[in-house]
């Protein structure tokens, strides 16, 4: 099978495409930008062994890599649009493409959001989505507006991928029905698309959090030059995270990445809007400290300063 043959049968007409856009097939994608939007566009590489296990299904690779980029149109307020892929594969295996384009497939339909381009060499397997997204103009959420007084909030539960993650070795196990809950949010991270849109107007600062929540908090606070105390009690993790890690789930929710849900801070007149749109959403919304003056991200349990052992992920 030949590059564009390969290119043909497994990435043309993923996903549904807009009316009169271009994608696949052509030197370059022609895609129309509805009046009084911006284009909002993000990158994210996945590399074999670091950022998930070579030997996975191919199907789970694909949508994982869709959805971690996703995630970040979602931090932002924004709407998916489309996305490109850059993949770089060791072969040309039909029976892993076959299941790596039918997760794509997948999740670009779930998400709305086509697959209109992207760029096919062999190497080293590596998976490279560029998504592109909308938002009203003048409406992104950014790093760099957190207030002191601001509470900041998380979404849904912590440390469920770190620990997903960690059961992929082996040695790990948990009983049969955690592990699926654990591994499902390590590999189908739900990117927080309608509560990223329902914060845009609401919200001073938004991240997703991928590197673990101090790394990511530590961001919102670097980029809006303020600190922020972390109610240690207050963090929210599941049942299944508890009972798999006991005590350290605490650092779990702390520093684990790959969860993918929002990290955010609002206004404290804010909190009865959040009870409601977390009711409306069906998704838990959880308050766990607050922005103050200085640069530090702190940590408090039980009235005392608590010091995380690890705090985040980062490749260098
Ligand atoms: P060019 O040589 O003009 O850069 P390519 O030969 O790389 O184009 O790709 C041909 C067409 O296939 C282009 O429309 C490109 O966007 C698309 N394409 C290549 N690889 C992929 C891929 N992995 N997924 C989706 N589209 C791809
Ligand atoms: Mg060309």
């Amino acid at each position: 099978m030949g590059e564009f043959e390969l290119i043909r049968q497994y990435f043309q007409g993923l996903g549904p495409m807009a009316a009169g856009d271009v994608g696949v097939g052509d030197d370059g994608a022609v895609l129309s930008i509805p009046a009084g939007f911006s284009l909002v566009t993000s990158i994210d590489t996945q590399l074999a062994d670091v950022h998930f296990p070579a030997d996975a299904p191919a199907e789970f690779i694909a949508r994982r890599a869709l959805r971690c980029a996703l995630s970040d149109l979602a931090a932002m307020g924004a709407s998916a649009h489309s996305f490109t892929l850059a993949l770089t594969l060791p072969a040309a295996d039909p029976v892993w493409l076959q299941a790596f384009s039918r997760g794509l497939r997948e999740d670009a339909d779930a998400f709305h959001c086509p697959l209109v381009g992207g760029d096919t060499t062999r190497g080293p397997l590596s998976i490279t989505v560029q998504v592109l997204g909308l938002v009203a103009q003048g409406k992104a959420m950014l790093r760099s507006a957190a207030r002191p007084g601001d509470r900041v909030y998380v979404s849904g539960t912590l440390g469920d991928a770190a620990a997903g993650l960690s059961l992929l070795d082996p040695n790990n196990k948990a009983d049969i029905e955690d592990s699926k809950h654990l591994l499902d949010r390590y590999f189908f991270p739900q990117p927080r698309f309608a509560l990223g849109r329902a914060l845009s107007p609401r919200a001073s600062a938004c991240i997703d959090i991928s590197d673990g929540l101090l790394a990511d908090l530590g961001h919102i606070c670097r980029c809006s030059g303020v600190g922020a105390r972390i109610d240690v009690d207050a963090l929210p993790v599941s049942g299944q995270l508890l009972r798999f890690a006991g005590e350290q789930c605490r650092e779990l929710a702390l520093s684990g990445g790959d969860d993918y849900e929002l990290c955010f801070t609002v206004p404290a007149d804010q909190e009865t809007a959040l009870a409601a749109l977390s009711e409306e959403l069906g998704l838990k919304l959880t308050a766990i400290g607050e922005i103050r003056d200085g640069e530090l991200v702190e940590c408090y349990l039980g009235g005392a300063l608590f010091k995380p052992v690890d705090a985040g992920y980062t490749h260098f």
